[in-house]
């Protein structure tokens, strides 16, 4: 099957603690596309399957499972996403929004090319990062050790999105802080603990350290040529754009199957620009037959 290689923007540190980048993908088949429309499971976990069946290679790891899907950082996970966006529907992205001006309201075409995205690479990447923070209650530093936040952190976030943005601080950094001082048991009590200071300055040296995909543009509305900002969310772009066209896979698999007589399998597993290619050689064979007829 054909494999698409890139380069990570961070990196996936096996138990060994050997760094891999290099990561060898192949695009979505219909299995994934169905996979990732079954809203059966969160996003962050439907994620993690998608990743799972879609990554070839991490370095020389071949055999991938769902734990290292949930190993890998979350900038990672953004990027293949990103990548596999790319492989499967093309890389020139068009989409419709709406004017945000409640005046105004007119659809605005978008388009732009996913090679055009900035994603820079994480620098000195490590598999942890010592900070120290001033602590006022203490009137001294400490030392505090984090990791970056990965798919697994994701996952169990998922299951709170309800709660405040504090809570979902003090999960994140219940998850990604690995030790304060000495002290290496970490929960969410003690995260609750740390003074409001501390904690914002936790969440900036992660962030600093591992930036997100920033897909926001700046956009000019062509009808009333105000500008907006638009949050372009990658995850719910990627979950949307397969959810259009979930439809369309059953049909062509229908079609496939009806005059090649495939299996069912086969033709889930084959990649959505292979089925459209089949789809377009048939259909210019039947128009011949069909003009020969009149
Ligand atoms: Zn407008």
């Amino acid at each position: 099957m054909h494999e698409y290689v890139c380069t990570l923007p961070g990196g996936y540190f096996d138990p060994e603690g050997k760094l891999h980048r290099e990561v060898a993908l192949r695009a979505l088949g219909g299995y994934e596309e169905e996979l990732i429309t079954s809203g059966l499971q969160t996003p962050p976990r439907q994620i993690t399957r998608l990743l799972q069946r879609c990554i070839q290679r991490i370095g020389d790891i071949t055999t991938i499972t769902e734990e290292i899907a949930r190993d890998l950082l979350v900038v990672d996970r953004e990027f293949i996403l990103l990548m596999l966006r790319k492989i499967t529907f093309g890389n020139v992205v068009v989409a419709k929004l709406a004017c945000p001006w409640p005046d105004c309201l007119k659809p605005i075409d978008i388009d732009f090319k996913i090679d055009d995205v900035p994603v820079s690479a994480l620098e000195d990447i490590q598999p942890d990062y010592a900070c120290m923070l001033y602590d006022e209650r203490l009137g001294a530093s400490r030392e505090f050790v984090f990791r970056l936040p990965k798919g697994r952190d994701q996952e169990h976030i998922s299951h709170h999105l309800d709660e405040d943005e504090s809570s979902l601080l003090t999960q994140l950094l219940s998850h990604c802080l690995l030790r304060i001082e000495r002290d290496t048991q970490i929960d969410a009590h003690k995260v609750r603990d740390l003074s409001a200071a501390i904690r914002a300055n936790l969440e900036i040296e992660i962030e600093a350290r591992c930036p997100s995909i920033d897909l926001t543009m700046e956009l000019t509305c062509p009808e009333c040529s105000r500008s907006f900002v638009a949050p372009f969310e990658l995850q719910d772009f990627f979950f949307g754009e397969v959810k259009t066209n979930i439809e369309l896979l059953y049909r062509e698999i229908h079609y496939l199957a009806f005059h090649y007589h495939w299996s069912e399998a086969e033709l889930m597993n084959m990649p959505r620009t292979r089925r459209q290619r089949y789809i377009d050689i048939l259909s210019s064979e039947i128009e011949k037959i069909n003009d020969k007829a009149h």
